[in-house]
């Protein structure tokens, strides 16, 4: 196992940390706690600065044999960045320069330890936009990248993968490697920085991200859509994008949850009437674009079975409602699980029907929140479920529901080391033993990351 006094030689002995206190908030993630992997006791965390020192970090773990962890804002919702095994988590907290906006080729060149909420201010600074919006604004380029994050405002231009242009890399056998540029299109060999991305931190450590980006939307509005019955709202999904129409985002929530969310962060939801909600986010290159795109979804809306709708303009108002949205998951608790199917856009409303008969054949509520639109459910299982020992029972059923409709267990969330068991399940050997080929041609004594996204 690989000392503090090697990884000081490397970094400096201000960035080693073996205060078992100060570990501890490197040891869990953003995941359920009931769902939480343990982590292991002997851990030191390291915060190097630089590619060279990862690259001399990883070089020394390989001769030493040990598990290195890479962390970055700990938001993942699949214990991915947990130490599972005794070794080093290396944070990338250090790593926090946005070294370029560039508005001639739309691109943003960014470290990797960037939060999502200091790429969104410095490019709105600049008059550019990044439409991706995973809910924790905590989250790094990083994370974003390996995890390949989805999240609100994915309908139109579609998750982190889309985004993703070029990389800095420290190959886990410690070279420094870098893949794509400010580039819409490069075909040179096979894809590397594709199976970077999604990669869950276990290919490589990710240390600088080149990312696009889009003018800031001259006319944006985002529109509240209540419903008293949560089945029609979910049908009108598939019909506003039948009419032509693509918004930034289309998300579901259950009243209940849209209000808890609220009282959790000291604010109101501005929808009064109704049992659950579509909010629809959209965009255009002015206002009039937009407001005929409005009139439009108001019409789908409305013959679909809205009861109410409500239009914030003003970008306070309209951050209000996507806040609210974006921190369900944090306001949520007592949960046992927020699971993350995904299903055919088209088949999202026989989905939600089908999930709330396994509800009433066990005499529970199952509250929803999703990206509607991206046919990307959260089925909030509450504790009271894993109380009544139906916890288990319950998410099987639901899987199998999504995969009988051709959809995924597990759609932005990731595999990590929660998910092992279902990836072993749902997908064939072949696939399995591909994965691994590919884990080990690229981290050949398994250093970087064990225990998550491949079944070993
Ligand atoms: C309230 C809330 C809402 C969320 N909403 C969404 C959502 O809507 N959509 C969505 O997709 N996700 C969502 N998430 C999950 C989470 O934000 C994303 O998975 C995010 O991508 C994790 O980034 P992170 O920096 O926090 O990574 P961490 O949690 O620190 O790590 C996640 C994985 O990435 C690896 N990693 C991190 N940085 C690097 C790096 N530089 N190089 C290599 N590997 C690295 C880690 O080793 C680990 O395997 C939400 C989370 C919360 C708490």
């Amino acid at each position: 196992m690989i000392t503090a006094e090697a990884l000081k030689d490397i970094v400096g002995s201000d960035w080693v940390v073996t205060d078992k206190g100060q570990i501890e908030p490197y040891t869990i993630d953003s995941t359920p706690p009931a769902m939480m992997p343990k982590a292991a006791e002997n851990i030191i965390v390291v915060k190097p600065a630089t590619a060279e020192e990862i690259s001399e970090i990883l070089k020394l773990a390989n001769r030493q044999n040990t598990p290195i962890y890479v962390r970055g804002g700990g938001t993942g919702m699949a214990g991915a960045a947990i130490p599972t095994r005794d070794g080093v988590v290396l944070s990338m907290e250090r790593f926090d320069k946005i070294e370029e906006i560039d508005t001639r080729s739309l691109m943003a060149v960014a470290q990797a330890g960037v939060t999502l909420g200091d790429l969104l201010e410095a490019a709105d600074a600049q008059n550019m936009s990044f439409p991706p919006h995973p809910g924790d604004e905590g989250a790094q380029l990083g994370g974003l990248v390996v995890c390949n994050a989805g999240g609100a405002r994915a309908v139109k231009f579609g998750v982190m993968r889309n985004y993703i242009k070029g990389m800095e890399v420290v190959l886990p056998t410690g070279e420094i490697v870098t893949m794509g540029g400010k580039l819409l299109k490069c075909n040179t060999g096979l894809p590397l920085m594709h199976l970077i991305i999604d990669s869950e931190g276990i290919l490589g450590v990710v240390t600088k991200v080149t990312l696009r980006l889009y003018p800031r939307f001259p006319g944006t509005a985002t529109m509240v859509f209540s419903y008293d019955d949560r089945n029609a709202a979910i049908n009108t999904v598939p019909a506003i994008l039948q009419a032509g129409i693509i918004p930034l985002a289309i998300e579901y929530m259950d009243r209940e949850i849209a209000e808890l969310t609220a009282r959790y962060l000291n604010m109101t939801w501005p929808a009064q009437k109704g049992k659950a909600y579509l909010i629809v986010i959209l965009s255009g290159t002015n206002e009039d674009e937009v407001f005929l795109q409005a009139e439009q979804v108001v019409e789908v809306c409305q013959k679909h079975g809205a009861v109410d709708t409500l239009m914030a303009e003003r970008r306070e108002e309209q951050a209000d409602i996507l806040k609210i949205r974006s921190e369900v998951q944090s306001a949520v608790t007592p949960n046992a699980d927020s699971l993350d199917t995904a299903v055919p856009p088209g088949e999202i409303g026989i989905f939600m029907s089908e999930v709330d008969k396994i509800a009433d054949k066990y005499g529970t509520k199952i509250p929803v929140v999703g990206h509607a639109g991206d046919g990307n459910l959260h089925h909030i299982l509450m504790q009271e479920v894993a109380d009544k020992g139906l916890l288990d029972q319950i998410k099987e059923e639901i899987y199998d529901v999504a995969i009988k409709l051709g959809g995924t267990v597990t759609a932005e969330h990731g595999i990590g080391k929660k998910g092992i068991k279902l990836l072993d399940r749902y997908t064939d050997e072949r696939q399995k033993q591909l994965m691994r080929d590919i884990k080990r041609s690229f981290d050949p004594n398994n250093i970087l990351n064990p225990d998550t996204g491949i079944v070993s």
